[in-house]
């Protein structure tokens, strides 16, 4: 064969072979694909940012949340694959029907991300003038409507013997002081009901793990953080969160939480459960230490 028929055939073989590159990755699916997610908390901020990457990524996504307006609102923005269902996540029975919902529509529920939290009052009072009847209704959603979704989703995950729970923590549950004292405690106790729920589903093959978001400029946080600068303008106050960051050359953005979610839910995890995967830019890793200059030094 000659110089020419050779280089000729290799031509041929790389298109037939780059063809079929381009057509598999045509007919590649998501990583979710036809997976049935149910996100509480799924009408805003993180919640919202995942349901649109977990659909993106072939699921279906169902948003069970509290709020009637924004609700429907952010499903029909989301298209065919996101429905809506009300659920005040502190209300059990509310918790089960949206299971159910899932279930009934989907036949099975692949992913739970138990999503919706408060943050509570901004600021003071300090721990001496603590109001406790606000520090049990933080608990009470983000730890008693985390525990129900946990329970509701093992409800059905458990025959199945398959399925991957998420929760939202915070890095206020890994240091103290970035948030008031109901929402640190509550953000603490999530890794704890992650741990506790993985070392019992695990033996069913039902994984548990949560995310721990650094400080994203979403609704409650600029309401959180806003309450400290009355008629600063929002612009201003996202100025303010997306500074606080400590990993030059980036800010962290509803897509980064909404990315580790993705691989959480996904079989790409099949072997992590138990997890606190903390999305924070190293913020909560280490402590710079400032030391005076030289010249500062005489
Ligand atoms: P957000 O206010 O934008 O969204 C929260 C959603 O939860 C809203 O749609 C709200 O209607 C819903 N919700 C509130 N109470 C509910 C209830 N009882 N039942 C059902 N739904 C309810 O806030 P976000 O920043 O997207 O927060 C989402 C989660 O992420 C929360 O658990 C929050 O604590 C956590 N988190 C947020 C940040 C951040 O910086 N934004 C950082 C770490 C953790």
């Amino acid at each position: 064969e000659t110089m020419l028929g050779l280089f000729k055939r290799k031509c041929l073989w790389e298109a037939l072979t780059m063809g079929r590159a381009c057509f598999s990755s045509a007919v590649s699916t998501g990583r979710l694909q036809d997976k049935v997610a149910l996100i509480t908390g799924g009408a805003s901020g993180l919640g919202k940012a995942a349901a649109r990457e977990f659909i993106k990524q072939g699921s279906h996504v169902i948003i069970a949340d509290i709020d009637p307006e924004t609700g429907p609102a952010t499903a029909s923005e989301l298209g065919p694959n996101a429905h809506f269902i009300h659920c005040d996540v502190t209300v059990e029975n509310q918790v089960s029907e949206a299971v159910g919902f899932a279930v009934t529509r989907h036949g099975r529920l692949d992913i739970m991300y138990n999503n919706a939290g408060i943050t509570g009052r901004p600021g003071p009072p300090g721990i001496a003038e603590l109001d406790l009847d606000e520090f049990d209704r933080v608990m009470r959603v983000n730890v008693r409507g985390t525990i129900a979704g946990l329970k509701h989703a093992a409800r059905v995950m458990v025959p199945a013997r398959a399925g991957s729970i998420i929760c939202t923590a915070s890095i206020s549950g890994v240091l103290g002081g970035l948030g008031p004292h109901p929402y640190t405690v509550s953000k603490s106790a999530v890794p704890g009901l992650v741990r506790s729920a993985a070392a019992e589903l695990g033996r069913v093959g039902v994984r548990v793990n949560c995310v721990s978001p650094f400080v994203v400029a979403t609704p409650l946080v600029l309401g959180q953080i806003g309450a400290y600068y009355p008629g600063v303008g929002r612009a201003r106050v996202e100025e303010v969160v997306r500074g606080l960051g400590e990993l030059a050359g980036a800010e962290c953005e509803e897509i980064d939480v909404a990315r580790a979610a993705v691989y959480l839910a996904s079989d790409e995890a099949k072997y992590v459960t138990g997890h606190n995967l903390v999305i924070d830019g190293g913020f909560t890793c280490f402590k710079r230490l400032e030391f005076p200059a030289p010249d500062q030094m005489e």
